[in-house]
C-alpha cells in the first residue's frame, strides 16, 4: 500500500511517532494509502532543517534561486499526467480538471515566482539633500505554509514559490485529506537541485501537526489558506509571538447577471462557476442574482445546461462533476440542502446523493443542486456551503442587488455580467470583494493581488504582494557629506 513520508532536510522520513492516517479515494470510498500523522517532534525536526539551510539559501543570488524554481516548474510539467492522476485520485476531482487547471497552475506558480525572484529588488531610493534613504527587503526566515484540500498542489505551491523566491526556507503542511501530490513534489524538489532543508513538508492533521507549526517559535510568518474559523484560531495562536500572517479564507460569492449581458456567455460561465470542482473552489459563485426581465430566460437555459452535466467517475473523460472530498463533507452539504428546504427554497435541480455503479459504488457523489425562492438573508445564502449547491434570486434594481451582494460576512470574489461599461466600473468599486470579475470568471493573472475582504481574509497574495509578504522592509538612512 502507498505510504507517504515527511520530507525533512532533503530526506523522506517516517513520522517520529510512527503514526499514520488512512488515505481515502473519494470516488470509491476505499483506502489507497497512508499519510503520516505527524506531531510536534516532526515539526521540530523540520524547523531545525529549515534553519540550518537558511543562511546559504538566502545568500544565494536571487537569479540562482529563481533558476531552480523554474527548473522545478519544468519538472512538474514533465510529470503532468502522473501528478494529475494522483490529484484526481486523492481529491475526487475530474482528471480533466487536474490536467488543465491544478497541475499546470502549480508549474506556473514556480515559473512565475522563479522568474520574478531576479526582478524583485530594493525599492525607491529617496534623497532630501541631507541624507539618502534606501530600502532593503530581508527574507523573513523560516516560514510556514498551510494549505487546504480543494486545489491541493495549486495552492500548496502558490505559497511555497514566493517564499522560496525571496530566500525564505519553508515548512509546509498540505491538507491531511489530499497530501499525495505534495508528497510527489518532494522527489521533484530534489531533482530540481533545491538544497536540503530549503523546503520541508510535514504531513498530518490541523490540530496536531498544523497547531505545532503555528506555535513553533522558529516560524516567523504563516501563510494560510483554509476555512474562516481555522484562520481565526491561527490568528489567535500566532498573536502572542507577533507572527506575520496572510489568511486566505472562505467565501460566499455573488454572481450578478444584468439584462444587458451576453446571456449565452453568462449562462455557460455561471454553470462553470457554480459547479467546477464540485463547487469546492473558494471563488465559486454560489449566489446567483438575475435581473427580473431575463430571470425566466436565464433560469431555463441554466437548468438545461445543469441537466446536461455528467456526475461520474473522475477518471472518465466525459465527467463534469466528480466526487466531493469526503463523506463528512458530503453530509455537511446534504444538511445544507435540507436546510434550504426548511428555509422555504424551491428545488429546481438535483438535491440528492448519487450512487454510481461499479468502481465508484462507495464514492461521495452529489447532484448539481439549484434552489430558488430563498431570502438573501437566510442561512443558505449567508453561510459557505463549499459544494455543488447554488441559489437563483431575481432582482429589480442595481441598489437592491448591490446590497444583497455585499450583505454577507464574506468578501472574497464577485462576478458581474453587463455590457454597460459605466455600470461595470461603478459596481466593481462598490462591491466588497477582493476580486471582481466582469464578464468572465476565474481568469487569473499571477501579477495581480489576490485575497479577500471582511471574513474572507487578511492580506494579499500574488505578484509583488506575495514577495513583499515574505520579506521585511528595512530603511537605511545615510547622511550625505
Ligand atoms: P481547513 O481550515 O479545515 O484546513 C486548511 C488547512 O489548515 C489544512 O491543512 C488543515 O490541516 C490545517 N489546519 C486545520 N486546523 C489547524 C490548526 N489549528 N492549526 C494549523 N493548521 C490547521 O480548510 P479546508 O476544509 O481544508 O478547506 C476549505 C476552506 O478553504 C473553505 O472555507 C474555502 O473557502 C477555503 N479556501 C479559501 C481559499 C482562498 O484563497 N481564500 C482558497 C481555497 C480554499
Amino acid at each position: 500500500m502507498l505510504q507517504l513520508q515527511n520530507f525533512i532536510g532533503g530526506q523522506l522520513v517516517p513520522p517520529a511517532a510512527d503514526r499514520y492516517l488512512p488515505l481515502l479515494e473519494p470516488a470509491t470510498g476505499q483506502v489507497f494509502g497512508q499519510v503520516p500523522d505527524s506531531d510536534a517532534a516532526d515539526v521540530e525536526a523540520a524547523v531545525q532543517a529549515a534553519e540550518a539551510a537558511l543562511p546559504a539559501w538566502r545568500a544565494l543570488p536571487a537569479e540562482e534561486r529563481g533558476r531552480r524554481l523554474v527548473r522545478l516548474a519544468g519538472l512538474i510539467e514533465e510529470n503532468l499526467e502522473p501528478l494529475a492522476r494522483a490529484e484526481s485520485q486523492d481529491n475526487g476531482k475530474p482528471l480533466r480538471l487536474a490536467r488543465t487547471l491544478d497541475i499546470p497552475r502549480a508549474a506556473s506558480n514556480f515559473a512565475f515566482f522563479g522568474t520574478a525572484a531576479g526582478h524583485f529588488a530594493t525599492e525607491a531610493h529617496v534623497q532630501d539633500g541631507v541624507a539618502v534613504n534606501y530600502t532593503v527587503r530581508h527574507p523573513l526566515g523560516v516560514v510556514a505554509c498551510i494549505s487546504p484540500w480543494n486545489l491541493p498542489l495549486y495552492l500548496f505551491t502558490w505559497k511555497i514559490a514566493p517564499a522560496l523566491a525571496v530566500g525564505c526556507c519553508v515548512v509546509a503542511k498540505p491538507s491531511e485529506l489530499t497530501p499525495y501530490t505534495a508528497f510527489l513534489l518532494s522527489e521533484l524538489v530534489q531533482q530540481a537541485g533545491l538544497p536540503a532543508g530549503v523546503l520541508n513538508i510535514v504531513h498530518g492533521t490541523g490540530p496536531r501537526a498544523g497547531q505545532a507549526l503555528v506555535e513553533h517559535p522558529g516560524i516567523r510568518a504563516i501563510s494560510f489558506t483554509g476555512g474562516t474559523a481555522t484562520g481565526a484560531h491561527i490568528a489567535r495562536t500566532a498573536a502572542p509571538q507577533f507572527k506575520k500572517l496572510s489568511l486566505e479564507l472562505g467565501g460566499k460569492n455573488p454572481n450578478l447577471i444584468f439584462a444587458d449581458c451576453d446571456l449565452a456567455d453568462a449562462v455557460r460561465t455561471s454553470v462553470r462557476s457554480s459547479f467546477a470542482n464540485q463547487g469546492q473552489i473558494c471563488l465559486c459563485g454560489s449566489r446567483i442574482f438575475v435581473e427580473r426581465s431575463i430571470y425566466e430566460a436565464f433560469k431555463t437555459e441554466f437548468l438545461a445546461q445543469v441537466a446536461a452535466l455528467t456526475v461520474g467517475d473522475p477518471l472518465e473523460e466525459a465527467t463534469h462533476q466528480g466526487a466531493l472530498v469526503s463523506e463528512a463533507h458530503l453530509q455537511k452539504v446534504l444538511r445544507y440542502i435540507e436546510l434550504a428546504h426548511e428555509e422555504g427554497g424551491r428545488l429546481l435541480a438535483g438535491g440528492q446523493r448519487v450512487y454510481l455503479p461499479g468502481r465508484c459504488a462507495g464514492g461521495y457523489f452529489l447532484q448539481p443542486t439549484v434552489f430558488e425562492g430563498l431570502s438573501p438573508d437566510c442561512r443558505v445564502n449567508q453561510e459557505e456551503i463549499f459544494g455543488p449547491v447554488v441559489t437563483l434570486t431575481p432582482f429589480d434594481t442595481e441598489a437592491e442587488v448591490l446590497a444583497w451582494a455585499n450583505g454577507t460576512d464574506y468578501g472574497l470574489s464577485a462576478t458581474l455580467w453587463t455590457r454597460d461599461l459605466h455600470r461595470a466600473h461603478r459596481l466593481a468599486h462598490q462591491l466588497h470583494a477582493g476580486v471582481v470579475w466582469v464578464n468572465t470568471w476565474l481568469h487569473r493573472d499571477l501579477r495581480t493581488p489576490f485575497g479577500g475582504m471582511k471574513n474572507s481574509g487578511v492580506g494579499r497574495e500574488g505578484g509583488l504582494e506575495a514577495l513583499r509578504f515574505f520579506t521585511e522592509a528595512q530603511n537605511v538612512c545615510l547622511k550625505l557629506g
